[in-house]
């Protein structure tokens, strides 16, 4: 946990679905729903499927269009099944810890999807380890997988469920195949998303509404915090079992401010609405008048057109350009290795358009600075075309802390605002101005209170029990053997 980007083993920030059908292979639809989370994760794509006799998997490497061919849909059979995309995090380029994780145990097979990032599973798999359970990878999901197929063993799948949720902390959305059972479930605070869809023939579990969309389906609800969701067999209907209860949610803010799809629907908000809405407020609280308004693509847009909007409502005369064109094809700059590369890649992604800039003052809108590389690189590349002034206003608080929750947001020593403040940051990316956006503004838009967000990276104290972390509420990790002793007794 030194290094701040692993709680206990890699961060997953990742995308989960999970369907079951009347008469028809999930294989499929679990494809296209994978296409639309593609945005949750690059490094890999699988899919689970059960045909109510044995399980079939395939997990490939890369994007969701080249992680399969036809041969590889065709081979795996059956109505039910899961699938994941992985996103990339450093020292996990392999595929040992590509999901979804699949296992055959005494007590049938197995399969997970998870998006999300346990904070206690070194102590989870410490206990399993002692009584014999081998694992094959340092992720977090192999642990719960182990703890489910231990407590099937001995008692049915509802209670079983339970006991693990018991036994876990930290963030999971997860879908979950039993046999040929599906399942969805979240975590009792409710961090990442996970949400329920109506499709042709049957039902969906998704991180996020898009992919029930793109099956022409219709969004049912979001799963609640703490409830587990059992897809019914041949498509038929769900049941919902409220397993746990937390006081507050912590839904992450950071799903609206740039991980989220814009077009998804999430916890009853439009991400498209909120980050307009996140765009409006910044106005509100650091107006800046200057000629031209650009959104840094993709993830500046919605921000930069609500803020150029709410300019216009105050009657200033402000443009709102695409003065900057992205080069789809160059891969993320995010995770590059040397801070070289990650300069070099910026400067190949985003090219100004000199006529929208030149001799005029400018306002660029982003979701978040995290390094600073964007930022820095964006101001001279402005300067450089010959911007007169360049201000750059963001649409989330300065980030000062890791998450430990399944976004890679780097660790401390690499987080430009961990240590500098507002002042000291705006002369590092030499900006004429620089302002961030209130947690307020967040919790505003959001229309929920500061109790119910992780606003971990924000504030640096976490909704969970993190080792050497400060936490903001009243939680605990369970404690290792206590836990399994106190779940016997209950009901
Ligand atoms: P910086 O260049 O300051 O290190 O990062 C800020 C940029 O990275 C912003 O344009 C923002 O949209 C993007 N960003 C923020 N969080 C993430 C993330 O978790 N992954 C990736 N790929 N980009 C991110
Ligand atoms: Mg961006």
């Amino acid at each position: 946990m030194s290094d701040g980007r692993y709680a206990d083993g890699p961060t997953e920030k990742c995308g989960v679905v999970g369907v079951s059908l009347a008469d028809r292979d999930a294989a499929r639809p679990l494809y296209y729903a994978l296409y639309a989370l593609q945005h949750r994760g690059q490094e890999s794509a699988g899919i689970v499927t059960h045909d109510g006799f044995q399980q079939y998997s395939h997990v490939g490497m890369g994007l969701v269009g080249d992680a399969f061919t036809e041969e590889d849909l065709e081979g795996v059979n059956g109505s039910t099944g899961i699938g994941h995309v992985r996103y990339p995090t450093a020292g996990s380029l392999d595929s040992s810890c590509a999901q979804p994780f699949s296992v055959s145990f005494k007590s049938g097979s197995l399969g997970l999807s998870h998006n999300g990032n346990l904070v206690n599973t070194d102590e989870v798999r410490a206990e399993l380890a002692a009584v014999g359970h081998a694992f094959t990878s340092d992720g977090d999901t192999e642990v719960i997988a182990h703890d489910l197929a231990r407590n099937l063993l001995q008692e049915d799948l509802i209670r079983a469920v339970k006991r693990t949720m018991g036994r876990i902390h930290g963030s999971y959305s997860l879908t979950i195949m039993h046999d040929d059972t599906v399942m969805g479930l979240r975590d009792p605070q409710g961090n990442r998303p996970l949400c329920i869809g109506e499709i042709d023939g049957g039902y969906i579990l998704a991180s996020e509404s898009a992919a029930i969309d793109v099956l022409d389906g219709d969004l049912v609800r979001d799963v609640r915090p703490g409830e587990l969701v059992i897809l019914g067999p041949d498509g038929a209907g769900f049941d919902s079992y409220q397993l746990v209860d937390a006081e507050h949610t912590a839904h992450c803010f950071f799903e609206y401010v740039y991980f989220a799809r814009p077009d998804s629907r999430i916890d009853g908000d439009l991400v498209y609405d909120v980050r307009r809405e996140l765009g409006r407020r910044l106005w509100e609280e650091s107006p800046v008048e200057t000629d031209v308004v650009l959104p840094v693509p993709d993830s500046g847009r919605a921000f930069a057109s609500g803020y150029a909007e709410a300019a216009k409502a105050d009657g200033v005369d402000v443009e709102f350009a695409e003065g900057l064109m992205k080069n789809r094809y160059v891969g993320r700059t995010f995770i590059m290795p040397t801070q070289d590369a990650r300069e070099r890649a910026v400067r190949l992604k985003l090219n100004p358009i000199s006529d929208v800039v030149t001799d005029r003052t400018v306002t660029v809108i982003d979701d978040s600075i995290v390094r600073g590389t964007t930022s820095s690189q964006l101001v001279r590349l402005l300067r450089d075309v010959g911007a007169e002034e360049v201000h750059m206003r963001i649409g989330a608080p300065p980030i000062v802390a890791p998450c430990y929750m399944g976004i890679d947001m780097a660790t401390r020593e690499e987080l430009i605002a961990a240590d500098e403040d507002v002042g000291a940051i705006r002369e590092a990316i030499d900006a004429d101005s620089l302002s961030y956006l209130s947690i307020d503004a967040i919790a505003g838009a959001l229309g929920e209170s500061r109790a119910d967000l992780c606003l971990g990276c924000v504030t640096g104290e976490y909704p969970y029990d993190i080792e050497g972390e400060a936490t903001d509420r009243e939680v605990s990790r369970p404690q290792v053997g206590d836990a399994r002793a106190e779940a016997t007794g209950d009901d």
